[in-house]
């Protein structure tokens, strides 16, 4: 089985579309959430991920935030301005299915689970070997897939933590062996935060047991240009092209 792994597309219609065509045929779709916020096209970015065949999706904070069942205490200006307007923007229908969305952590197969900030907590992030470790103790399964900090990241634990140097460039593999648990992060597919501006993935290969963490390039240019034709603020479409 080839799963395409998808976080934090944030309303971003351009990269989403080069990932759907970087990563070719697979077998399910992975969404771990904040498909709106920051970004011009949440509307034309949900029906997209609605329509794909075979995703197991759930939510992230902007999600919820956006679709109007958390309120925006937790978030900066930047983030709280980017989510009035997105919330303003949602059609009735992608309001209502947006709400309908379920919380992390879910349990794929027995390899994979999936959650958006970490399997304790959704919104909580992981950054750090401790934030890792706290993670780990609640797994289900060896292989936990998260998002949120849209920074590339990978943990292996086999008795204690193994640093894995951070998925970083082109294309990273890491090879998944039988008995070690796994924490990875794919990075974010519309707002990448790591110094690389090219939208950020994953590929899970089950039968060669690998996860490769790619990138890839897209009109950054005309999500840039969406963002303040939409009024929202300049420095939302600065930082793509910076990556963070
Ligand atoms: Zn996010």
């Amino acid at each position: 089985m080839r799963y395409l792994i998808v976080s934090d597309v944030h309303a971003n219609l351009e990269a989403l579309e080069a990932t759907l065509s970087a990563a070719g045929e697979v077998d399910r779709v992975l969404v771990l959430g904040d498909l709106v916020g920051y970004g011009a096209d949440p509307n034309a970015v949900i029906d997209r991920i609605r329509g794909l065949e075979r995703a197991t999706i759930i939510r992230g904070n902007h999600d919820k935030v956006g679709a109007g069942i958390e309120n925006v205490d937790s978030f900066n200006h930047l983030a709280r301005y980017a989510i009035a307007w997105t919330a303003s923007a949602l059609t009735p229908d992608n309001r209502e299915w947006l709400a309908a969305v379920q919380p992390g952590p879910v349990a794929i197969d027995d390899l994979v689970e999936i959650c958006h900030g970490s399997p304790f907590d959704e919104d909580v992030y992981i950054f750090d070997d401790l934030d890792a470790r706290r993670a780990i103790n609640v797994t289900t399964r060896p292989l936990c897939l998260f998002g949120h900090t849209h920074v590339p990241a990978a943990f292996r634990f086999d008795g204690d933590l193994k640093p894995i140097g951070p998925p970083r460039g082109a294309r990273f593999r890491l090879p998944l062996d039988d008995g070690a648990k796994y924490l990875v992060n794919c990075g974010a597919v519309g707002q990448p935060r790591d110094g690389d501006p090219r939208a950020a993935f994953g590929l899970l290969d089950t039968e060669s047991s690998s996860l490769t963490v790619l990138r890839v390039t897209y009109d950054v240019a005309g999500a840039q240009q969406k963002i303040v034709d939409a009024g929202l603020p300049e420095v939302l479409a600065q930082r793509l092209a910076i990556g963070r």
